[in-house]
């Protein structure tokens, strides 16, 4: 079984950040999101010491939508990170924990009015345009203001990474960003850097999401420094930073083979200073955007099994006190994950089994045919991988109320975001006049 960060097994139950997690049950209830914050930084660090040469500046924006919570802004504000947001609920986060603006990127291929503005007022570091719409709004709302904003422009390589349909993002097809083949782009980046209001500094792209090949980023990183070649040849623009996005893979399952970080970040930054130097390119800054990266193997979710059930074909039902509420991958796009007893030995007498919620869904399921000892009710499940679009996705169907998070580290607890009551799941019903 593979333990990530501070995951300790101990008779009858498992420790993470110093914690018996059986403490948690008792002060915060299941299910429960559990943060090992010790691995959160110390991949952060991964990501700031190893993405940095002599020429080139590594910025690592963290991609917020995997996790967020005000605490979760603090943490890796403190670790030197900036921050991608994608809607204005996400930026509003950022800006009452008080991270600094300067250093957001705001994402999305809709923002709203309300959404720039708020961008606006709050003086925040870069917007980065998705496509031409987005062009006359911007500039409006900044003439009105008499404001300049810092922009990159979104751009679709048409890079097929090796994932899941729905988590792709650059294919010919996808809703995110312009070809690099639509002979439009010129109007639109010639548009842009003419506007007094907007002021220019590269290009992103964003390929997708839990990609395991390196080579899919270093095929994307040329394809986009030939971008910028040939906008310095027709435009004779040439700009100053690059934003290359997130999508490294993380474990879940034996199925995964995540490469590793620390390597390949050094071979990556590498890559972009020498294919800069190599087209004589004014590029300084390099960022991306790790999210399910930095927070993936750092989170679990922990359940208590209030059934079992065995079907008459012999099919063997855990049922767990959550479920597609607090984790609807599964029921999204088949996701897999790996899970721990914490009440059993990992070498006890296993059964093999499916791991289902309490939603009224067949497809609320969390996990099928996982193998484990012998549960019984009362035990305590642990899903690994569950950082990452699982709190930020979560729901309440059925009126769930959604589970806690909690940070642990060193032997201590921060609950970082309290478990929702039943007042809480009413507070937005009016009363009858
Ligand atoms: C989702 C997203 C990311 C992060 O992707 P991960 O797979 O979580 O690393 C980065 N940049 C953009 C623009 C995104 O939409």
């Amino acid at each position: 079984m593979k333990l990530f960060g501070t995951m300790k097994k101990t008779k009858n139950s498992l420790e993470i950040g110093g914690i018996d997690v059986k403490e948690l049950k008792a002060k915060f209830q299941t299910p429960l999101y559990i943060m090992d914050e010790e691995l959160i930084i110390n991949t952060c660090k991964v990501f700031t010491k190893n993405f940095n040469s002599k020429n080139i500046k590594g910025t690592i924006a963290y991609a917020s939508k995997a996790f967020l919570c005000k605490y979760m802004c603090k943490l890796i504000d403190k670790q030197g990170l900036s921050i991608d947001v994608a809607s204005g609920g996400e930026l509003y986060t950022a800006y009452k924990a008080g991270f600094p603006l300067e250093k957001v990127y705001f994402h999305g291929n809709n923002k709203t009015l309300e959404e720039l503005e708020l961008a606006i007022k709050l003086n925040i570091g870069n917007i980065v345009i998705d496509n031409e719409n987005e062009i006359d709004k911007l500039i409006n709302l900044l003439e009105k203001e008499n404001k300049v904003m810092n922009v990159f422009f979104r751009v679709n390589l048409g890079i097929e990474a090796d994932t899941h349909e729905y988590i792709k993002t650059a294919t010919l097809d996808s809703k995110f960003g312009v070809s690099n083949n639509d002979p439009n782009i010129y109007n639109i980046i010639k548009k842009i850097n003419d506007s007094k209001y907007l002021n220019l500094l590269g290009f992103h792209s964003h390929i997708g999401s839990q990609i395991f090949q390196e080579f899919s980023f270093i095929d994307a990183c040329n394809e986009m420094l030939d971008f910028y070649e040939d906008i310095k040849n027709k435009l004779n623009i040439d700009l100053p930073k690059v934003n290359l996005g997130g999508g490294f893979g993380v474990y879940y399952n034996k199925e995964d083979d995540p490469f590793e970080l620390e390597n390949f970040l050094k071979k990556y930054i590498n890559h972009i200073e020498s294919e800069v130097i190599k087209r004589n390119l004014n590029i300084k800054e390099a960022i991306i955007e790790p999210g399910r990266s930095i927070v993936g193997t750092a989170g679990s979710t922990l359940y208590e099994i209030g059934g079992l059930k065995t079907t008459l074909s012999g099919k063997n039902y855990i049922f767990i006190d959550g479920g597609m509420a607090d984790n609807p991958r599964y029921a999204l796009y088949k996701a897999k994950y790996e899970a721990i007893n914490i009440n059993k030995d990992f070498d006890s007498e296993k059964e093999l089994y499916t791991v289902s919620g309490k939603m009224c869904e067949s497809g609320d399921i969390i996990i099928t045919d996982i193998e484990l000892p012998k549960c019984e009710i009362g035990d305590l499940l642990l899903v690994k991988t569950t950082g990452a679009y699982n709190y930020t996705m979560s729901m309440n169907y059925n009126r769930l109320v959604t589970p806690g998070v909690v940070f642990v580290n060193n032997k201590k607890i921060k609950e970082a975001v309290r478990r929702k009551s039943y007042d809480d799941l009413i507070l937005w019903d009016m009363e009858e006049e």
